[in-house]
């Protein structure tokens, strides 16, 4: 790839920040600095996602739970944002649990008909996209790569992954929405005393589908009661579906890579479904399980603790990039949004002003000169506390949301049929 030496300056009136990663939580991002006056310059590894051929394989509906954390964060980024992503979700007022040998228990979330709703993942990032777009202050960067900071100069160089030109880019702060493999962690590590902690879980996932079935009068409807979440728990492993919009719904099969690895031909994962998810059969259909179980891919699982986020007023981490967690307690991409909120918040509090001071060329002076001087170190030492009081504030809750998400797991595969939730004549049944 060749170079090019010459850095992008910013020329507006604006500071600029430049995010990298277009996922979920560097869009939200996008939106917030866009809405706090910033230029912002957002770089994504992959295409626009909007673009993709909506029936390949890898374009499969893939869902998440949204919940209280995540909805706030929509709110408070304006635009009705929450209003749009709720008017396309799917509510889910309980779980459902399925029993072994046939058998649903209902168990509700709230009293109150609390909700988590469920999202289809390749919309919610397409609406976030769109609204980020809307901004004339943002600049979207799809096919390009960082490649590395040099965060003393703020400069960052960037691949288009197009034609393999290497550009350098000048910004005030660097944010780092990279996801669990981020780029920017590994930059700040060379620079920063960065404790770093991650873990690989033994389990692996695996997406498989229940599409809509026909009913009598020829329509199509949902399979099972849309709803709830569905959980087949099976103590050391377990199956979960979310409900679409489409009517379908989008199951995950969470099991130690060993029993993944112990299925190796159909014969085999039929026998295993019709002793651990027996109803399950009919739903998925056994030709669309039989399909899908070999072809799509088994993800691994893994948790990551960081601190601090931030390297002096240089540069952040959010998202999966500073705090990666096991999905058993939904609260990932919510946690992530809810980083951008906070980040916005003390912002804020600290005055961070996203304008540069105004200089007129034709009365240009030295004193002006220095006013301009005094105004960027004001701006660099406010932003420094700024991203300080983020990693102080923002640490504990995201670790602890990483252990719940660890502990969920075992709510999730075992403890909601234990003598909490179902009488022990029950357990017995189960
Ligand atoms: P990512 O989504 O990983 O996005 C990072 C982006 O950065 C990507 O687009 C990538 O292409 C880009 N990128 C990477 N490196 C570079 C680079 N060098 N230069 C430019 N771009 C780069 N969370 C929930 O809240 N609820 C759920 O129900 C839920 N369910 C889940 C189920 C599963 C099976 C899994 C695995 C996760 C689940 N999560 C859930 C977690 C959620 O998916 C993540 O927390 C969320 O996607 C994190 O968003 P992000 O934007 O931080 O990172």
């Amino acid at each position: 790839s060749t170079i090019d030496q010459k850095i992008k300056n910013s020329s507006s009136a604006r500071r600029r920040v430049a995010i990298i990663g277009g996922g979920l939580v560097g869009s939200l991002s996008t939106i917030y600095f866009a809405k706090r006056g910033w230029e912002v310059l957002l770089f994504e590894l992959r295409k626009d996602p909007r673009l993709e051929d909506k029936t390949s394989l890898s374009q499969r509906s893939i869902n998440l739970a949204l919940s209280a954390r995540g909805i706030s964060a929509l709110k408070n980024a304006g635009s009705n944002l929450d209003e749009v992503v709720l008017s396309q979700v799917a509510p889910m007022k309980g779980r459902m649990i399925h029993r072994r040998k046939g058998g649903l228990l209902s168990q509700l979330y709230g009293v109150f008909g609390e909700c988590i709703y469920s999202v289809d993942r390749a919309t919610l990032l397409g609406l976030l996209l769109d609204d980020a777009e809307k901004s004339e202050n943002v600049k979207i960067y799809f096919e390009h790569q960082l490649k590395q900071c040099d965060f003393d100069a703020r400069v960052l160089d960037v691949e288009n992954k197009n034609d393999g030109t290497i550009s350098k880019y000048e910004a005030d702060l660097i944010v780092g929405a990279d996801g669990a493999y981020s780029t920017v962690r590994s930059q700040l590590m060379r620079v920063v005393r960065m404790n770093y902690q991650q873990e690989f879980i033994p389990h692996a996932y695996c997406e498989l589908t229940i599409p809509p079935k026909k009913n009598a009068k020829g329509e199509f409807e949902f399979a099972m009661d849309p709803n709830h979440l569905h959980i087949w728990p099976r103590h050391t492993f377990m199956m979960i579906a979310l409900p679409n919009l489409d009517k379908s719904f989008t199951c995950t099969l969470f099991m130690p890579y060993e029993k993944f690895d112990a299925i190796k031909t159909e014969d085999d994962l039929i026998t295993f479904y019709q002793l651990y998810f027996t109803d399950a059969i009919p739903l998925i259909g056994e030709q669309n399980l039989k399909r899908d179980y070999f072809l799509n891919p088994k993800g691994s699982l893994i948790s990551i603790k960081c601190d601090p986020y931030n390297y002096k007023d240089r540069a952040v981490i959010i998202g999966d990039a500073a705090h990666s967690m096991v999905p058993f307690y939904g609260q990932g991409m919510n946690c992530g949004f809810q980083d951008v909120e906070i980040l916005d918040k003390i912002f804020e509090q600290h005055n961070i002003n996203s304008q540069k001071p105004e200089i007129n060329i034709n009365t240009f002076n030295t004193n002006s000169a220095k006013e301009q001087e005094n105004d960027d170190m004001k701006f660099r030492k406010d932003l420094e506390r700024a991203l300080d009081e983020y990693t102080r504030y923002r640490h504990i809750d995201v670790t602890t949301i990483c252990d719940l998400a660890m502990y969920n797991y075992i709510e999730m595969r075992s403890s909601v049929i234990s003598p909490i939730y179902i009488t022990r004549k029950k357990i017995e049944e189960w």
